[in-house]
């Protein structure tokens, strides 16, 4: 179940463009996917446009990501877009939601809070992929209500913590055999609002803790590299600058000697392993 304070109802008629901001709840996909609807994710770089476009209505010190949701909208002008303003999410959607309303007044939007319970399980986070296509395929998954196709779990030799990076460039820093943890985890089981699980890592691999800058999961992103034995902290904005990057590469090349012991490191390693899912 969730709790969805749709403001106006939407017809019934098939084929809408819907826009999507963080993890609409399961009953909401499932019925975009049996209306045949087309949807966009808003989170993600779809428009090739300046993301100035967006300082007239979000401060330029502002989430990336958020950024970019205005950009999209405002230039695909979908017919509804679903908006997490909960805890799944953040505040910064929540005051998003009120900004697309007023600017956008053809566009019913809809603000939902996703409390979704229902471990999907997270196969791709832990399956042998470079990792630019691993949270390629985890964001396209959340479009759709079926079941993650099973993979088999790689034995890891590095880990990245946090959200899908407003700019993908950065991933492609990462070995094939890189875990996924953090929010982007939540999202391939099909529970974003999952605090236990976004706070799971793995302290026998070395593990980038990435979160975009000026969002809050930078102190929960610092705070959790600091507890890491081998963790580095790192936030980008709208891109990932060269500092960055090399600061990743130098991070993994250092981290990842090849030394016997990694092919005896756990598969992976669980906190909470009585609360949460099996993997
Ligand atoms: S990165 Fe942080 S501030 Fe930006 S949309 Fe995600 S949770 Fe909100």
């Amino acid at each position: 179940m969730y709790t969805c304070s749709e403001k106006k109802e939407i017809g019934t008629e098939s084929n809408k463009r819907i826009g999507i901001v963080g993890i609409p709840p399961l009953a909401i996909i499932q019925r975009l996917e049996a209306a045949g609807d087309t949807i966009f994710d808003l989170d993600e770089p779809i428009v090739k446009k300046d993301i100035e476009l967006a300082s007239s209505y979000l401060p330029r010190v502002f989430c990336a990501i958020l950024r970019t949701v205005v950009v999209n909208a405002i230039s695909l002008k979908p017919d509804v877009i679903y908006i997490d303003v909960g805890p799944g999410k953040c505040d910064c959607a929540l005051h998003t939601a009120t900004i697309l309303t007023d600017i956008l007044p053809e566009t019913t939007v809809i603000p939902t809070r996703n409390h979704d319970r229902t471990d999907f399980g997270t196969p791709l986070c832990t399956a042998r992929m470079p990792l630019l296509d691993k949270l390629s395929a985890i964001t396209k998954s959340v479009q759709s209500a079926r079941p993650h196709l099973e993979l088999p779990a790689c034995i890891p030799t590095a880990g990245f913590w946090g959200v899908p990076p407003r700019d993908f460039s950065l991933l492609s820093l990462f070995p094939e055999t890189t875990h996924v943890f953090g929010w982007t985890r939540c999202m391939e089981n099909k529970t974003p609002d999952h605090q236990q699980l976004e706070e799971l890592y793995n302290p026998d691999i070395p593990t980038i803790f990435f979160a975009q800058s000026f969002c809050a999961k930078t102190a929960l992103a610092r705070h959790l590299a600091k507890k890491h034995p081998h963790g580095l902290y790192v936030d980008c904005d709208v891109t990932a600058g060269n500092s960055a990057k090399a600061k990743i590469q130098a991070f993994l090349e250092l981290s990842m000697p090849q030394k016997p012991e990694i092919s005896n490191r756990k598969s992976e390693f669980c906190f909470f392993s009585s609360d949460l899912p099996t993997f």
